[in-house]
């Protein structure tokens, strides 16, 4: 027993978006049969507005309405250094804590050979012209503290040898009002090989 065909439709559709199993895809779409007119529409425009007006910064691969984007144009950023980190969500993430402070490199990905994905298919061949056009001093290498991560991060630090940029990885540890007895032993290594004078 199936639903009429536009609902069955939706449903499918849905259940494509990550985490969407069929029940959840099912009441999310009788949510949408009940909503008013004026949201569906509005929906619908954000779904075309982001395919229709986003693109990639053609300076550091950020999602933007225009190109170069908004942080690539904003003067008061440092222009020596650069982060270099995996997504657009973890950029975010790091201008929270640090507003209008950094510049950025987008890789939009990490190089996962399991998966197929090299060097070729992020945004690293870009990253190394980069430095050497902008002259850029130190590189912030801040992407995640896995394998994949870690892989990119010394596959980056591999093509810029012999060039004069610092490159720096950021340091993985104890979380901040985290405690060492619930600590995984790797972390805990990692907080040893990371230590600081004090
Ligand atoms: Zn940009």
């Amino acid at each position: 027993m199936y639903y009429p065909e536009p609902i069955e439709n939706l449903i499918i559709n849905l259940m494509k978006l990550p985490g969407i199993g069929r029940k959840t895809a099912t009441r999310l779409a009788f949510f949408l049969l009940n909503s008013d007119e004026s949201y569906i529409s509005e929906l619908s425009r954000s779904l075309t507005d982001i395919k229709d007006k986003i693109r990639l910064c053609s300076v550091c691969y950020n999602l933007t309405e225009k190109d170069p984007c908004q942080i690539c144009s904003d003067e008061r950023r440092d222009r020596d250094t650069l982060c270099v980190v995996e997504e657009p969500s973890h950029m975010m993430v790091i201008e929270a804590s640090y507003p209008n402070r950094y510049r950025y490199h987008i890789l939009h990905g990490v190089i996962n050979p399991l998966d197929g994905i090299g060097p070729d298919d992020i945004h690293i061949n870009e990253l190394k012209l980069r430095i050497e056009k902008e002259n850029i001093k130190e590189i912030i290498v801040a992407t995640n503290p896995n394998i994949e991560g870690n892989t990119t991060a010394h596959y980056i630090s591999e093509i810029l040898k012999g060039s004069q940029v610092r490159i720096t990885r950021i340091a993985f540890g104890i979380p901040i009002g985290g405690d060492i007895i619930y600590t995984d032993s790797q972390t805990i290594k990692s907080s040893i090989e990371n230590r600081k004078d004090l």
